[in-house]
């Protein structure tokens, strides 16, 4: 029999089995993946970007493990050579209504206990090229992107040689019997399906949204840092942004679509006629509702996938920039963002649920993956062991 039985090797669940193995060498952990490798779904298919921990309000769990995260990744980039390209991160502002929720962050910075200032254009110009902001700007020096695919297949391998098991190929599935004491459920996008059938999940239900890049072609490197806009503190999105990946590749993106059915990448791929009813419907009542004004941002979502819409927004926060490089959509993901069903509002924090025989992890939305190493350990401190 197994101590520990992880559904999904994503980085919470590959996170999760290296702190338990280092609370309990002794430990027999599985994980069971049902993909061929890791990488498929959200923690191969982001932005990459080690987020400071600015964003989030001080009492949530967000706030609790962005900053010591981003630190221990960065550490466990370095010491394992591992790519991670440094070249932090400024938060413009378009104009003056967005300079209070510009200060909005900076404190809330500030109360987190990140490295945080607020500068001004010709301050900005001293540190980067081309960015342009309203006045002032948020600069964030711990800020940096890393190669998400890279670290996972970088903890697989850890995992592997201190023998915990991971079984690819092999979905869970509600009608099997699992031999182990406890399960633990990081299934990102079917996370609140699997805790539903073990009685968790009540109040929630997962809408997946699609984020959407495009990649510039072009060998100019007319920015040298990741620039993002002033977001709408009401919902979990950052805006349209430019990230710098390892490799110095600009990108923009990713967009916040609302998707038809969880694995919605491309085309039909991963279609499945009954989830794409239950989410439409959930989509429709939201549209109608206009909750959390879903109707609102569907429609200005959606715009996003005509390009010079979407290269426009990206614009506006540069001085200048040859639009026609970006020409190629790079690989899109997609996010297990949850809805609190009683309320009809998203949820902004990550959540957990579970009891002596089993742990859901729900929400583990952006900034998860930076987030992923103190969390887990969070995590088993206080629900597992
Ligand atoms: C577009 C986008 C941009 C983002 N940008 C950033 C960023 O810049 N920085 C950051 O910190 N975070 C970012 N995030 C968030 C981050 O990627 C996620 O928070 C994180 O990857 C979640 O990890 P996870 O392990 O929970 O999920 P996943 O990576 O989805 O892993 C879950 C795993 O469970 C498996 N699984 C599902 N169902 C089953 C089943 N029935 N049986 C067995 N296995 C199953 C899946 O195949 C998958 O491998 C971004 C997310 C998106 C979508």
């Amino acid at each position: 029999m197994k101590d520990y039985l992880i559904i999904g090797a994503g980085i919470i669940g590959l996170a999760l089995a290296r702190e338990l193995k280092k609370a309990k060498p002794q430990a027999k952990i599985i994980i069971i993946e049902k993909e061929s490798d890791v990488g498929f779904h959200s923690s191969g298919r982001n932005s990459g970007v080690l987020h400071a921990g600015f964003y989030y309000t001080s009492s949530s769990l967000k706030a609790k493990f962005t900053k010591e995260g981003n630190k221990e990744l960065t550490t466990y980039c370095l010491e394992n050579n591992l790519s991670i390209n440094r070249c932090q991160k400024v938060v413009v502002a378009k104009d003056e209504s967005e300079v209070n929720t510009l200060k909005e962050l900076y404190n809330r910075g500030i109360k987190n206990g990140v490295d945080v200032s607020l500068i001004t254009q010709e301050e900005v110009d001293k540190k980067f090229k081309n960015v342009k902001t309203h006045k002032l700007a948020l600069y964030s020096p711990t800020t940096s992107t890393v190669n998400p695919v890279e670290i996972l297949h970088h903890l697989k391998k850890e995992l592997l040689n201190k023998g915990v098991e991971i079984k690819f190929n092999t979905p869970f599935k509600e009608s099997m019997k699992y031999d182990a004491k406890k399960i633990i459920n990081a299934a990102g996008l079917y996370a609140d399906k699997i805790a539903k059938s073990f009685g968790f999940s009540k109040n929630y239900k997962i809408i997946p949204f699609k984020g959407i890049y495009l990649k510039y072609d072009f060998t100019d490197k007319f920015i040298d840092t990741n620039i993002y806009p002033v977001p709408n503190l009401k919902n979990p999105f950052l805006g349209v942004h430019f990230t710098i990946t390892v490799d110095n590749t600009i990108k923009i993106g990713p967009t916040a679509i609302p998707a038809f059915w969880r694995e919605n990448y491309e085309g039909f791929q991963n279609f499945k006629l009954y989830e794409f009813i239950d989410i439409i419907t959930t989509e429709a009542k939201l549209f109608f509702l206009n909750s959390f004004h879903f109707r609102d941002l569907a429609l200005e979502e959606i715009k996003k996938y005509n390009k010079k819409y979407f290269i426009n927004l990206a614009k506006s926060m540069v001085k200048q920039m040859n639009e026609k490089g970006f020409q190629s959509w790079s690989k899109p993901g997609i996010r297990a963002q949850l809805l609190n069903i009683k309320t009809n509002e998203l949820v902004q924090d990550f959540v957990v649920e579970g009891d002596k025989k089993s742990v859901h992890i729900l929400n583990a939305v952006s900034p998860a993956f930076t987030s992923s190493f103190p969390f887990a350990r969070w995590v088993v401190q206080n629900y597992i062991l």
